[in-house]
């Protein structure tokens, strides 16, 4: 697999303690992504299953202690479905779970199909709530997520949405009620959704790839609107 970086003490990308793999390559350009260095498989090495599942069983007794597991982001990670699903099962035989972090626009293919099928839990983000924004700030679409988290919630696969606010985009509540529109049919079927807010440490990355950063001159969410709209979106979903 091509694989971008290891994070041995990952605490944001699922449940308990993790072990996260950033696989390299990403379909998508967000306008607000920390990780452009993870676009182009160009930046990933190859590493075998096998290679893999050594670095992650040394930190088998820490993720247990802090029931977590191992969480594969990127980049995209489903764009290696194939090579996914054997490390999965090796992982399932020595009782660790996987968590999927997806943006869930590549194509419901049966490779892709069978990485939810055998994985623990999805994080799936829902970036723009209209076709229109989805296309045009990450280059993706609207529907292929909804196509996912179609197939998600009808295998009973536990979902965590995720949807990133960045101010003057997304950060009123008349964009929240949006979410909320799509959401609220799986409502009784996803675990949660969580609103994170954009931060400004991946900057750097674009100055050093020398990457146009199309929210360069953007500050932070501020974390008391965080809160707010996380609170807001809570009541009427
Ligand atoms: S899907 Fe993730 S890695 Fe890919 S461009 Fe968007 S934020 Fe960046």
């Amino acid at each position: 697999m091509l694989v971008h970086s290891f994070e041995s003490l990952a605490a944001r990308d699922g449940d308990g303690l993790r072990y996260a793999v950033f696989l390299a390559g990403c379909p998508l350009r967000c306008i607000y992504c920390h990780n452009p260095d993870t676009w182009t498989t160009k930046t990933g090495k190859e590493y075998t299953n096998e290679q893999i599942l050594k670095k992650i069983l040394r930190c088998k007794p820490y993720m247990k202690a802090g029931n977590g597991g191992v969480t594969f982001s990127g980049g995209e990670p489903l764009l290696q479905a194939e090579e996914l699903i054997d490390l999965i099962l090796q992982l399932r035989e020595h009782e660790i779970g996987s968590c999927i972090d997806t943006a869930g626009n590549v194509a419901l293919s049966d490779a892709v199909k069978k990485v939810f099928l055998v994985c623990e839990s999805v994080l799936l983000d829902l970036k723009f709530a209209t076709q229109e924004e989805y296309y045009t700030h990450t280059a993706g679409s609207l529907q292929r997520t909804l196509d996912t988290l179609t197939f998600l919630t009808e295998n009973n696969i536990p979902t965590r949405i995720r949807t990133v606010i960045v101010p003057g985009y997304n950060d009123t509540e008349e964009s929240i009620c949006r979410y909320v529109a799509i959401l609220r049919p799986f409502k009784n079927k996803i675990t949660d959704w969580e609103l994170l807010g954009f931060h400004t440490l991946g900057f750097v990355k674009y100055d050093a790839l020398q990457i146009h950063n199309p929210l360069q001159e953007k500050s932070a969410l501020p974390r008391e609107r965080l809160a707010e709209l996380q609170s807001f979106a809570k009541s009427v979903l």
